[in-house]
């Protein structure tokens, strides 16, 4: 958030200088053309003094700029005076009621205002294309500045998760080994520490898989295995094996559509499937009846998966789908998790060419979406 402000802040300063800089250079302009009409009006006076210079003293000048024609061609000869009027070829000479008028051209002040508008015209070009430029250096600048905030947040995210996840079930197995090592124990005691060491061997394994499939999705270079099958006998299968594993502390409400078929990458779309079952299981309240519905929709299917759960913030929607994101603060959390399972979800909806993500659930919880195409 502190980058966003940074970066806020700092667009407001350059759209200041930029509106600063406009101004500028209008008023610049506005000076400048004034300056030449100046320059016309002084060539008027430079003519009419030559005029007067050639003519003598007796000019009979009644107005600043009109002198009169009788008395002042008495003094010029006509040769004399052609070439004067030639020499001032951006002055008008005219005769009004016996007097001569002198005056820039309409067409040369035309002209120099014209020059004028298409100089501001193009300054104005110039700088929006540089500003615009600088705008798009910037958001560049602050994208990487996101990217490697969020790079930064995944590190320390999957350290924490690591070293949690992966160092409790390690040191747990250590445990029980020494237990067996040191007593000597009856064959149903040896059961019971065993169960927990093949609890404990599942739950690494788990997370390392995650790892892997994870890293194998994001390396979008590696090809993922698709095969044709009928989706619907497929996902009653996957629940099926989730609901041994599971026990009776999964309440499944299933709606399936039946003959659906697709294309999908068996060991990824399964351990989508586990996983939001899994986060609809632990955020969602034991007690609570998980929702599934399985449906067609043209050339695309929809896996929902939906709980009973507090739901998810409006500002988190997006962020739950990121690598390592895990809700709440590191070191406090109440569940076990590596903040993999949605990015897993997400990035395998996207190999299917569908897209994965959530929405509230009415009165209460979340529902997951995961839709891919039937290809
Ligand atoms: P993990 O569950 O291992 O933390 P996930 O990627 O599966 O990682 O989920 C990321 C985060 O999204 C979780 O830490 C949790 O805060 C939130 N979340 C996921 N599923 C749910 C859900 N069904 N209800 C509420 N919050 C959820």
């Amino acid at each position: 958030m502190k980058a966003r402000g940074f970066f806020l802040l700092l667009l407001l300063f350059t759209g200041s200088c930029f509106a600063w800089w406009i101004i500028q250079l209008d008023r610049l302009n506005q000076h400048s053309l004034m300056q030449q009409e100046e320059l016309a009006y002084l060539r008027v006076e430079k003519a009419q003094n030559q005029l007067i210079w050639l003519a003598g003293s007796d000019s009979n000048a009644e107005e600043s700029n009109s002198f009169h024609i009788g008395s002042l061609r008495l003094y010029i000869s006509p040769a004399l005076w052609d070439s004067t009027l030639n020499h001032y070829p951006d002055l008008e000479f005219s005769q009004e009621a016996g007097f001569i008028k002198i005056q820039p051209k309409a067409s040369f002040l035309g002209s120099i205002r014209q020059k004028s508008r298409e100089i501001s015209l193009r300054q104005i070009i110039e700088s929006t294309l540089f500003f615009s430029l600088l705008f798009i250096g910037f958001i560049w600048i602050y994208r990487g500045l996101v990217q490697a905030i969020d790079l930064s947040k995944q590190q320390s995210n999957f350290l924490v998760s690591v070293t949690h996840e992966l160092k409790t079930p390690i040191a747990s197995s250590r445990l029980l080994f020494e237990t067996i090592f040191r007593h000597k124990l009856d064959y149903e005691k040896l059961k019971e520490l065993s169960s927990a060491g093949i609890t404990n061997s599942v739950q690494q394994l788990g997370l390392v898989e995650s790892l892997l499939i994870a890293s194998r999705l994001e390396n979008h270079s590696s090809e993922i295995s698709l095969q044709r099958v009928i989706l619907s006998d497929w996902l009653e299968n996957v629940l099926e094996a989730l609901q041994q594993d599971y026990g009776s502390s999964l309440k499944l409400e299933c709606h399936i559509q039946s003959g659906i078929e697709a294309q999908i990458d068996d060991m990824s779309l399964r351990l989508s499937i586990a996983n939001l079952l899994s986060n609809a299981h632990k955020y969602g309240g034991e007690e609570g009846t998980i929702f599934v519905r399985l449906q067609q929709q043209d050339a695309q299917v929809i896996v929902q998966i939906g709980d009973e759960g507090p739901g998810i913030p409006d500002g988190a929607k997006r962020t739950v789908f990121k690598k390592f994101y895990r809700g709440g603060e590191p070191f406090t959390q109440v569940h076990h998790g590596s903040g993999l399972g949605l990015f897993i979800v997400s990035e395998t909806a996207k190999r299917h060419k569908g897209k994965a993500w959530v929405e509230d659930r009415e009165p209460q919880g979340s529902m997951f979406n995961l839709m891919i195409k039937t290809l």
